[in-house]
């Protein structure tokens, strides 16, 4: 029996609301998230499904969805909910979140002068090998009073991870399920690890997890919510294209709105052109009014 994944229609007040099959569930439940326009709510919510259910109680189903969307709404602000992704934060408040990746970098302090010069803080994405290389960098950026948090410890691409555990699973007969258990536990290894490595060098809890290439699948989340990691991606960015700055800036300028968290990479060498970028955005941000704040100033609304 093929594992359908019926679009549930869309309720007002949510941007995304939909079915996901639960993966190794073989079609027996689905999680239905939930996610506030605002961006700050979601909840997974687990529901029974059977594809061969009866008109009738596929619209049992998606009046308990309705019910759902309702009450999500009603949560309070996300803060930092293990396992959850987070993507912008409350729009209610006229502040932003910048947000730097791949780091410590041989660039990492041009970063921290600039965000010392306006006087702002930010948060850093680190990658625990680099961690282990520039632990003075990291000492640095969190007396300066920014936040850090992991990238991973080397930037695996746990995409092209999973595949290649799915293709060794899949030759000796195995299932999907197996080789997403076997990813999950790769990740969970190198998200401890990434945390010990910031934890020792910065003195400082880590809560917040930026998956390399943003990727965002169940077993990923899963893997966070055991760690104890809120996963976060980003509202814009665009720093890794080709182009100039002045190519690039108009796209982070369009994005300067309240709640919006801005991905950019002071990690590697050559980052010119992503220093001029933020230094714009920067002063784009101030004449807006809008208050550039660490991710969980942002998140607490605090
Ligand atoms: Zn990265």
């Amino acid at each position: 029996m093929a594992c359908r994944e019926p679009a549930g229609a869309p309720q007002r007040g949510f941007e995304h609301h939909g079915f996901r099959k639960v993966p190794g569930a073989r079609c027996a439940q689905v999680e239905l998230e939930l996610r506030s326009r605002k961006g700050q709510n979601a909840r997974l919510v687990p529901l029974n499904f059977d594809p061969q259910w009866s008109r009738r109680r596929w619209l049992r189903l998606s009046a308990l969805a309705l019910f759902g969307s309702v009450a999500a709404r009603s949560l309070p602000a996300l803060a930092a909910t293990p396992g959850q992704l987070i993507t912008h934060g409350p729009t209610s408040q006229k502040r932003i979140a910048l947000t730097f990746d791949d780091g410590p970098g041989p660039e990492t302090p041009k970063f921290l002068a600039l965000l010392e010069k306006h006087r702002i803080h930010a948060t850093f994405f680190l990658l625990g090998e680099l961690v282990v290389l520039r632990g003075a960098t990291v000492k640095k950026t969190v007396q300066a009073g920014h936040e850090v948090a992991s990238h991973t410890y080397s930037h695996i691409n746990y995409k092209a991870h999973y595949k290649a555990v799915l293709a060794k699973i899949s030759a000796r007969g195995g299932k999907a399920s197996e080789a997403e258990a076997l990813a999950k536990q790769d990740l969970i290894a190198d998200m401890r690890k990434t945390q010990a490595v910031i934890e020792k060098a910065s003195g400082k809890k880590v809560t917040y997890c930026r998956m390399p290439n943003g990727i965002d699948r169940p077993w990923v989340r899963s893997a966070a919510k055991e760690v104890g990691h809120t996963l976060v991606n980003w509202t814009y960015g665009a720093d890794w294209n080709s182009g100039s700055a002045s190519t690039l800036l108009p796209g982070y300028l369009g994005a300067l709105r309240p709640g919006a968290i801005l991905l950019m990479h002071d990690g590697g060498s050559h980052r010119a052109k992503t220093l001029t970028i933020a230094e714009a955005v920067i002063k784009a941000a101030r004449e807006k009014g809008l208050e550039m704040v660490t991710l969980s100033q942002l998140l607490k609304g605090a």
